[in-house]
Formats: structure tokens, sequence, C-alpha cells
């Protein structure tokens, strides 16, 4: 496949924007070669500025779990965008995706949108500090809630493929409130919160991991996080930002039946508008300006065209009954398609998964935390990455990061990628 177009588009690009793109994983520093720029997308495929076309497995790092340019939100949003695109006041559509979300979502009363997942964990956060009156957190290695200035403490994702396990800019007064455990570590957790006794404020976790590629929890480590945090007056907060609306209606909650203090929402919430939300039982939300103390705002929160798409979203996943089965059962013939051609050669490899969050790793150990993550061969990973570009089957430029797979797929589309998968495995 060529890439002229995108090559000259990405010069273009760098001229005027640091390192050409708005986030910095699109910048494929972590497999090498010039980012794709897409002209269009439908359904599961992309297609770029050279005519190309990609089956999709990022589809926008989540949201388009429907597929691309789904109709149902597009002509939502043309609607009402001819109404006006933004008011600053409250609309009968924020009520309406607030009521349907907390009606899909177990164990949660009030919730509340922002702009982006990075703020519904930040304002979180917050929230937790405020609600409890203590300053420290506790996050996992390798897992990523957004660019706020208290998560960038060994944070996966982007911060994973470069390597770079703070960032500066990040002050030592804020790394020092958030307090590192190990993903899948209880006794690492506990031994904690006996050193910081009632000083922790929450656990942050993304339930099913998706940012160091995708990290199912062990049996009994989400019940002992509950466990942990009743025990000592912290609140437990789900990051559902990529599993909200995704493994299962009611999220990780549902799916695990753990009951979280506040979660967090983004990506499907919004479908593939700028959208985060937060959530939690009445007592706790009542904290939040202008009811209680705690301060968090937005002149575009609540957006109306970012609403009307995401109530089209929420609406069509909550009408069929068969979707996140669809899914998982789309996931799970990937999977085993992915197993049998690759267990015909001699690479070492892991695949993991969760519903429709999907990651192969380079190397044969199982992968539960950073640690064992960062064990993947990285110059396998490049190579697999470009073999499957050139075959026209995109997957995140990076080894840090889980494959979201839209129910848009077709199995001709999913045969083609395990052949496509095959063909590769033969080069690497
Ligand atoms: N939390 C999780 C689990 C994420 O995966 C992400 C982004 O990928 C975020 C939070 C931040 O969301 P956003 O990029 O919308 O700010």
């Amino acid at each position: 496949m060529l890439y002229k177009r995108s090559s000259e588009l990405f010069i273009e690009a760098s001229k005027v924007i640091p390192g050409g793109v708005n986030s910095p994983v699109r910048a494929f520093k972590g497999v090498g070669g010039t980012p794709i720029f897409v002209k269009e997308a439908k359904g599961a495929y992309l297609y770029d500025e050279d005519g190309n076309r990609l089956i999709d497995y990022i589809n926008s790092w989540g949201p388009m779990i429907l597929g691309h340019a789904y109709e149902p939100v597009v002509n939502a949003v043309i609607e009402r965008a001819k109404k006006g695109t933004s008011f600053g006041m409250p609309t009968e559509l924020e009520t309406q995706i607030a009521a349907l979300a907390i009606s899909m979502v177990p164990n949660i009363d009030k919730i509340r949108f922002v702009n982006s997942g990075t703020e519904a964990c930040m304002s979180a956060i917050r929230l937790a500090r405020g609600y409890t009156k203590r300053d420290k957190i506790v996050k996992f290695s390798g897992c990523y809630h957004g660019h706020s200035d208290s998560f960038l403490i060994a944070a996966g994702s982007g911060l994973s493929t470069f390597g770079v396990p703070n960032s500066p800019g990040v002050t030592e007064g804020t790394a020092k409130d958030t307090l590192l455990a190990n993903y899948n570590d209880l006794d690492n957790v506990k031994a904690l919160f006996e050193a910081n006794k009632n000083e922790i404020a929450a656990i942050i976790i993304e339930p099913v991991a998706g940012n160091m590629g995708c990290i199912p929890p062990a049996t009994g480590f989400l019940e002992g996080l509950r466990s942990i945090c009743s025990e000592n007056g912290a609140l437990l907060i789900f990051d559902e930002v990529m599993t909200g609306f995704r493994l299962a209606k009611g999220g990780t909650q549902e799916l695990y039946g753990i009951q979280a203090d506040i979660v967090c929402f983004g990506k499907v919430i919004g479908g593939g508008l700028p959208v985060g939300a937060f959530a939690a039982k009445e007592e706790i939300m009542n904290y939040l300006a202008p009811l209680g103390p705690v301060y968090q705002a937005g002149t575009l929160s609540g957006n109306p065209l970012a609403m009307a798409a995401g109530l089209e979203m929420l609406k069509a996943l909550n009408a069929d009954a068969g979707i996140f089965k669809s899914l998982e059962e789309k996931t799970a013939y990937l999977e085993k398609g992915i197993h049998r051609v690759l267990s015909e050669t001699a690479i070492p490899y892991t695949i993991n998964r969760v519903g429709s969050m999907i990651s192969v790793h380079f190397d044969a150990n199982p992968v539960y935390d950073f640690n064992t993550a960062k064990n993947g061969d990285n110059e396998t990973f490049k190579k697999f990455f470009h073999g499957l570009l050139n075959r026209g089957v995109y997957i995140a430029p990076s080894a840090y990061e889980t494959w979201f797979i839209t129910d848009a797929l077709s199995y001709a589309d999913l045969d083609f990628t395990i052949e496509a998968i095959a063909a590769v495995a033969k080069e690497l």
C-alpha cells in the first residue's frame, strides 16, 4: 500500500502542530513510520488520504462500538446542529442521557457530564478527596486515567510507548499523593493502606486494564479492592472510560458483580464526540457544586451535539439485547483464529481478552501486570503492526494498547484479518 499523501500531510502538520499530532500515540513513534491521515470512515473501515481501505481495530480508541458514521448518531448530530451548537445553559437532552445512563449502569444515582475521560477521572479524584477529606490516592502501574497531573505516574498507553514513566511538569508535591501499586497484587495494596493509615481517599483502577494491552483482573482482585476500601473508609473508583458500555450494558460492575463508589466514563458514552462523565450514589454526587463544596465546571459540558450523539449511542446499545454477546462472539472468533495461525509458528505470544477488548503480546508468559506487559518483544510487534498495515488491517500503533472490536466487523473481515496475520507471521 502507498502512503504518499499521508507522508506529505504529516510533513505539513509537523510544521504547525508539535509532532504533527494532537495526541502522541498517533505519531507512530512506537512502531516507526508515518501516521496515516484519514479522509473518512464508514462501518468497520477507514479510508485514508491515499485511497487505501483499512479494517479498523482501534475505532477511535473505543467509541465507535457500532462502527464509523453510525447513522442514528450522525443524523442526531446533524439535526441538533441546525438548532444551535452550544448554549452554556441546561437542555432536556442532558436529563435524557443522564436518566438513560443511570438506568443502564448499576449502583449510580446521579451522573455529571464533562468533555473527556481525563476530565472525568480528574474530577472523580477531586470528589473522592473532598468527600473523604483525605489527599492520597492509589493507582496501578500501567493504568492510564488521562493526562491530568495526578495520573502521570507510571501510566500506560502513550507513556509506555515512549518509556517515560513520569512527565516533566508534574510537581513532586502532586506525585507524592499518588501511591503506586502493581495490578493484580492485593498484598501490595494492603501494604500501602497499612503504611498510609487514614490518608488514602481512593483507589482508582481500570477494572479491566486496556492501556498496557488488555489485562483482566485476576479472580478475587476487584473483590479484594472493594473490601480494602470499605474497611479503610476509602472510595473505590472504577475508571470505565474504556470498559463502560462496552463489556456489558452496566460495564464491569455488572460483569463482575462488584460495586464501585464512583464510576468514570468516556469514549462510547459520547458516540464519537468529546464526552466524559462520572457517576456515583446521590450522597457522594451531592458533594459537587452547586450542591456541595467540591468545584467542577465546564463551558462546553453537556454540549448539545455531544449529548445528542451519546444519547443515540446509548439508546442503540440499550435496545439491542444481543449486542454485547455479538461483540463477544466476534472477538472470541478473532482470538481463536489468531491462536490457530500463531500456534503454527515458533513465535512466542500470549493473547489476552475480555469481551470485545483483546491484545496480542509477543511473549510466551502470562501477562497480568505492567512488568509482564513490558516483557513483550517490541521489535516483533513493530513488524507485526506494519505487516498488517500493508495488508489493510489497522491495529493500534503501540504494543501497549488494546484492540477495540466494533460490531460493524463482519465475519469475512475477521477471516481476512486472520489470514493477514497468518501471512505476517511468516515474515516475523
Ligand atoms: N481512562 C482510560 C481508561 C482511558 O483509556 C483513557 C483514554 O484512553 C482516559 C481515561 C482518558 O480519556 P480521554 O483521552 O478522553 O481524556
